[in-house]
This record gives structure tokens, C-alpha cells and sequence, in this order.
């Protein structure tokens, strides 16, 4: 049966129906205009969901359910969002107040809605779009503002048996070290967020006097470091080799302990994975605990951006 998947982002929520093959066969978004109320905003998911069924002409009864990616931290048992920083939202019972609404336009039958953090979602998401068949395990790293990651084992999302897990972003790279912004010090993402790197970037131009960085101090952001990356300016090179130590070592950390198959690394930083591919699968290997005698992780850009977080929110919902 086909799924409705829907991206709840903090600019907008955009949702698709998705096939068995995991295709997106109907697409749509609209505004989250998140500073409004959440029932209004659900409000708006509902009629984006009946949007895309009637586009698409499947009667909502023939769909087999609506998984939701949604940032911030999850209750995903009964799809509540706990608390959103990017939406503004406390303790919504979201899969409880848009099945309600669906169920009005579906002759009261009952619409299943999963819930999950959107970075779990874009894991999944990743994972069953891989042409690599028969893939099992993966862990994704997004480098974004923050850092998100998502957990795949034996094929199946792992959430933590509580809320709040799989948070890969916030294991301690250096004690004592930057501070991050969950409160602790020395998180990944106080490291290796693309927010970090401009950081990094600007001291370091501002240090040097001569970078081609200084110009543009004012409007850096990842992709123009990434660009000074590749027209070889030294100081970008030598912070982006940096960035790509603490990257290195938050990546070997999450093998020594699940040993995935693949590591996906997604987020705008990745319009770079070209220059820091080799890099990290060497230093991966030479680092790992056993990268000598045993298999590593093969480290892949996540290439399916935000197509992944609808096919990963609809993969929330087990095909019958
Ligand atoms: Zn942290």
C-alpha cells in the first residue's frame, strides 16, 4: 500500500505519497508559519495530506498511514513532539490530533500516524533509497546548523528505548572543550556543525590577514568555505583539514560502537564530499578499533537531500 510521508520543517512541511518502491508519485508543500499555534499548523498538515491524496486519486482509506519527520525531541510510542527549539512546540500530541483530523474526511476510519525526529527519518529514508540492495545498518550525520543523526540496525530505525536518543551529535569529542548549544562542552556538534566551520573559517582568516576569506567575513557561510576549499586558499585548507580530524574522530567513535555498513553524511558542507572523502575513509581505517584486520564503514553522501526525509517519514509506516 502506499504512505503519505511529510517533512515538518521550521520554513516549510512538505509531504509526498509514496509507492512501494519507495518512489514519490505526488508532492506538495506548504508555509509552517511556525510562530502560529500548533493545531492550526496541524491544521494545515491535514489539508496538505487530503491535497496530495486527491491529486494523486487514492481515497485516504486505501493509504496505509502518514509518518511525520519533525526536529526536536520525539515521544515516538505516542507521537508526541516533547519539545521543538525550531517550531516552538511543548508537549503536542501530534499523531493523536492529525489522525483525528484525517479521520473526519475518511469516513471515521482510523489513520495511522507515526511520528519521528527528521533526522531519523532522512536516515531511513537514505537507507531505502540506496541502490546498494541489501544494506542492513547505516548511521547518518547531517552537518547543518546543528548536528542531527539517525540510526538504522538490522533494517530498522533505532530510536533509543526512551526519548531523546541516538543523538550522535551530542557525544564529547574533547571534555571541557566548545561549548555546545544542548548546554554541555565538547559536543561533535560544537566541532563539526557547518556553523562550526564558518567559525573556525573566520578566525582563522582573521588571524592570517591574507585569506581570500577575509572579504567575505561578513556573509561566510559553508558552501563559500567549501568553495575557498577548493581554490586552495591555505587558511581554508588547513581549518577544513581540522574540521576534517574532529569529523574523523566523531565518525570512528560511532563505528567502534555499531560498526554500520555505511556512514551517510548529508547537509550543505556535503556539496564537499568530493574533498573529504579519501581523507576521512583513511583516517577511518587507520583509526577504527581493528581497521586494520577488520572491515569499516564505507562513508557516503547522503544523495537524496530532502526527498529522503519524505521516503524516510513514509518508511515509518510498515508496509502490509
Ligand atoms: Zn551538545
Amino acid at each position: 500500500m502506499k504512505r503519505v510521508g511529510i517533512d515538518l520543517g521550521g520554513t516549510y512541511i512538505k509531504g509526498g505519497i509514496v509507492d512501494e518502491e519507495n518512489r514519490i508519485i505526488a508532492r506538495g508543500a506548504t508555509p509552517t508559519m511556525a510562530e502560529r499555534e500548533a493545531e492550526e499548523i496541524i491544521r494545515d498538515m491535514s489539508a496538505l495530506v487530503k491535497k496530495l491524496t486527491e491529486e494523486a486519486g487514492i481515497p485516504l482509506r486505501d493509504i496505509a498511514g502518514i509518518g511525520i519527520g519533525s526536529p526536536g525531541t520525539i515521544d515516538a510510542g505516542s507521537g508526541i513532539v516533547l519539545y521543538s527549539n525550531n517550531i516552538r512546540w511543548d508537549d503536542v500530541p501530534l499523531a493523536e490530533l492529525l489522525g483525528k483530523m484525517l479521520a473526519e474526511d475518511a469516513d471515521g476510519s482510523v489513520i495511522k500516524v507515526r511520528v519521528s525526529n527528521d533526522a531519523n527519518c532522512a536516515a531511513l529514508g537514505e537507507l531505502v533509497c540506496d541502490t546498494d540492495t541489501g544494506v542492513q545498518s547505516a548511521v547518518l550525520l547531517t552537518l547543518g546548523t546543528g548536528v542531527g543523526s539517525g540510526i538504522i540496525l538490522n533494517g530498522k530505525l533505532y530510536e533509543g528505548e526512551q526519548p531523546g536518543g541516538a543523538e550522535l551529535g551530542h557525544m564529547v569529542i574533547c571534555h571541557g572543550g566548545r561549548q555546545c548549544s544542548c548546554g554541555r562542552k565538547g559536543c561533535l556538534e560544537a566541532y563539526v556543525s557547518a556553523s562550526a566551520l564558518v567559525e573556525d573559517a573566520k578566525w582563522a582568516a582573521q588571524e592570517a590577514k591574507d585569506s581570500s576569506l577575509l572579504e567575505l567575513t561578513d556573509r561566510l557561510n559553508g558552501r563559500n568555505v567549501i568553495e575557498a576549499v577548493r581554490q586552495k586558499d591555505p587558511v581554508a585548507v588547513k581549518v577544513f583539514e581540522q574540521y576534517l580530524e574532529y569529523l574523523g574522530c566523531g565518525i570512528v567513535n560511532i563505528i567502534n560502537i555499531f560498526r554500520p555498513e555505511i556512514i551517510y553524511l548529508g547537509g550543505g558542507i556535503c556539496e564537499g564530499f568530493d574533498l573529504m572523502e579519501e581523507t576521512l575513509q583513511t583516517y577511518v581505517k587507520e583509526n577504527c578499533f581493528g581497521g586494520e584486520i577488520a572491515a569499516v564503514a564505507q562513508i557516503k553522501k547522503a544523495a537524496h537531500g530532502n526527498d529522503a526525509g519524505i521516503i524516510g517519514a513514509a518508511a515509518l509506516i510498515e508496509m502490509e
